[in-house]
This record gives C-alpha cells, structure tokens and sequence, in this order.
C-alpha cells in the first residue's frame, strides 16, 4: 500500500477509533491509557469480530475491503488501452486494442494491468485487488462523522 501522507494519517487515526487498545501481557481490552493489570501502555488494537495485532495497517486494509469495492482492474485497463490506441484493422474486421492485448497475450496484458495499476497513484493496492483513493475518501468521511 502507497497512500499519500494526509490519507494515511486520517485512516491511521480512524483505524484507532474503531479498535480498542488490547494489552498483551493480561490479554484484555483496556479502557485508558494504561492498563489496570499491569500498567502497560503498549497496546495491541482490538477490532472486535476481526481480531487483535499490534499496528494499524491490518485494520485500515480490514476497512477498506469492508467499506470499498474493488475496481474491475482487467476491464479499467482494456478501456484504457481502447482508448489511447486505435483499434485494429484486417480486411473488413475491426478490433479494439485492448481486446487484442487480452485475446492474443494474455501474459502481457496481466503484466500490464500491475503496472498500471501500481503506477498509479489513484488506486491502492489490498491484497491483489484495486481501490480507488477517492472511495477511501468516502469511506474516511463517511466513518469519521
Ligand atoms: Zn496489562
């Protein structure tokens, strides 16, 4: 995941306000900044139904993939590639450039569509699936309110 610094502190600071601070060490949720058990204030988070790990990118990558739909990134990739090549011509037929990436090197194209992708500061990367920055937004405002 590449996020731009203003989008990640926001998802950072959403993502402690959906968890709940988790102490290790007497393995229980702790309300305040230290726990009563034992005085720790290293916390693991706690996301309730998901699970308990120290950090925050698990819990931002949970939320996106809860709130967010992945864009379909093959069919994103063959309209681009429509649209900045001309279409293909033999005889009296006529195809489109992304279907003939696609059809004729399928290799290539799934190459291409990483790249892309991961060129591109648009779209955040989740386990092999695509999000666009402006859904996080969405689901960043949506969630913060
Ligand atoms: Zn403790």
């Amino acid at each position: 995941m590449t996020i731009d610094t203003d989008l990640k502190e926001k998802l950072q600071a959403l993502a402690f306000n959906v968890t709940d601070n988790f102490c290790y060490g007497c393995y229980r949720v702790v309300e305040g900044d230290f726990c009563p058990g034992c005085s720790s204030d290293d916390f693991m988070r706690h996301l309730d139904g998901v699970g308990v790990e120290y950090g925050t990118d698990w819990i931002i990558e949970h939320l996106i993939k809860e709130h967010c739909e992945a864009v379909n990134a093959e069919d994103e990739f063959e309209e681009m590639l429509n649209e900045c090549y001309d279409t293909v011509k033999v005889g009296c037929c006529q195809w489109e450039a992304g279907y003939v990436m696609k059809e004729l090197d399928p290799v290539t194209f799934r190459c291409g569509v990483s790249d892309y992708f991961a060129n591109d500061d648009q779209y955040i990367e989740v386990d092999g699936e695509y999000y666009g920055v402006s859904d996080i937004e969405n689901m960043v405002d949506e969630l913060t309110d």
